[in-house]
């Protein structure tokens, strides 16, 4: 069984071919520049590669192009799109309407639609890539909506409402939504049969660290609370992104700097995070680290913060568990940063967690990072989202 899982942008179409009888991923790409001029990237899963620039006015001639590359050429690994048994789309907004990965129809692409005033960069953009996939792919190929909000669906309301006027909710939808929920889930439900944990009885701390980054609290195999909000805005310091901070800086900054909404949530999206802590060195971890080696201070700086932040949101966790079996790190930083796991457990001497510091010299490797004596057991679990979103695209189709 073939499936296409498509991450559509306002730009951008990343997709990945896999074959789910192994799992093998067949063939990846992204066509991106859509709505200003064009080029594909497209890869086989047996090294085959180009590079091309196109004209993607709309995001149907990138689909179209996806086809070709597909199907075509250099990088042809399917005879026709009817190889193809289903198509799972990344959906970043499914809100209260969805809470369940679903089936594609006509509706359902207006509903997306219609959420996009949650997720104005987002939303949009999927229904345009879930109309122009309809018109390029055969009749009956089943498309398949995945949200990233779906997993944090089962949060409590004590956990998503926030400290607003009542009417916010009610009226104007404002809660906690919570995103990456599919890695979560992904991720939490390995750490369950990795670590030999019992499902119906078990308390994760899934620490999705990235570019942006997420940490979510997992009780039974359900989301009790998650760092990211009605935006991937709120939680952790991120790359670029601020993550949690007093509101009223928004109205400072805007009457110092004379910014206006735009320009404030600028500041707070793409000037932030360790990228601005650090004085502008970089949002990626591997030049921050390199930069605080060589003993630049804003930089480990910027990591300090970082580690103490996610240090409080993993204790607050506990409290709101009361108690943990297991905290697993994952994403690009948690799979990676060997520092940053480190620095974040050494808050944890108190709670018994010892962690293995020779176990936790890996890079992007399944395994356990504490000790065997510690009381809670640390793992770094890698995700695969694209591979989470076709596991619940064949679940929907069986
Ligand atoms: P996103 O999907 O949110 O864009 P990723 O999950 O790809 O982000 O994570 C990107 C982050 O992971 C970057 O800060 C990068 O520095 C870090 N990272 C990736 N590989 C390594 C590595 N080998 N060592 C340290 N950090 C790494």
């Amino acid at each position: 069984m073939k499936i296409l899982v498509v991450n559509a942008g306002s730009s951008s179409l990343k997709y990945q071919l896999l074959d789910m009888k192994d799992e093998s991923v067949i063939a990846k790409g992204n066509c991106d520049r859509i709505g200003i001029d064009g080029h594909v990237s497209a890869k086989t899963g047996d090294g085959r590669h180009i590079e091309e620039d196109c004209n993607f006015p709309t995001h149907t001639e990138a689909f179209e192009k996806l086809v070709e590359v597909l199907t075509s050429g250099e990088t042809k690994v399917i005879d026709s799109m009817s190889e193809i048994s289903a198509v799972g789309h990344r959906i970043v907004q499914g809100a209260e309407v969805f809470k369940e990965t679903c089936l594609v129809t006509d509706e359902v692409i207006d509903q997306i639609d219609a959420l996009a005033e949650l997720a104005p960069v987002h939303n949009h953009p999927h229904a345009l890539a879930l109309r122009a996939c309809k018109a390029v792919i055969p009749a009956g190929t089943p498309q398949v909506v995945v949200f990233d909000t779906a997993f944090h669906s089962t949060m409590p309301r004590k956990a998503y409402l926030y400290g607003l006027p009542y009417e916010c909710y009610t009226d104007l939808h404002v809660r906690k939504y919570g995103f990456h929920g599919t890695s979560h889930s992904f991720v939490s439900k390995r750490a369950v049969d990795f670590l030999g944990l019992d499902k119906d009885n078990s308390k994760v701390i899934v620490c999705h660290l990235g570019n942006g980054s997420s940490i979510s609290a997992v009780v039974n195999g359900e989301c009790v609370d998650t760092t990211m909000g009605l935006t991937p805005l709120e939680g952790v310091v991120m790359g670029t992104r601020s993550g949690n901070i007093d509101p009223a800086i928004m109205e400072f900054i805007a009457k110092k700097e004379n910014l206006d909404i735009e320009g404030i949530m600028n500041v707070l999206n793409k000037k932030s995070g360790v990228f601005g802590l650090s004085g502008g060195i970089s949002s990626d971890f591997r030049d921050l680290n390199d930069a605080a080696q060589s003993g630049n201070e804003d930089a480990a700086n910027a990591i300090d913060v970082l580690c103490y932040g996610i240090a409080k949101f993993v204790g607050g966790y506990v409290a709101a568990m009361n108690g943990v079996d297991a905290i697993v790190f994952t994403a690009g930083l948690g799979e990676n940063n060997i520092v940053v796991r480190e620095q974040v457990l050494n808050h944890f001497g108190y709670m018994g967690i010892t962690l293995d510091k020779e176990a936790n010299q890996i890079r992007g490797e399944e395994k356990i990072i504490s000790t065997p004596d510690s009381k809670v057991t640390v793992a770094v679990i890698p995700t695969n989202e694209e591979l989470a979103i076709a596991h619940e695209t064949v679940a929907l189709l069986k």
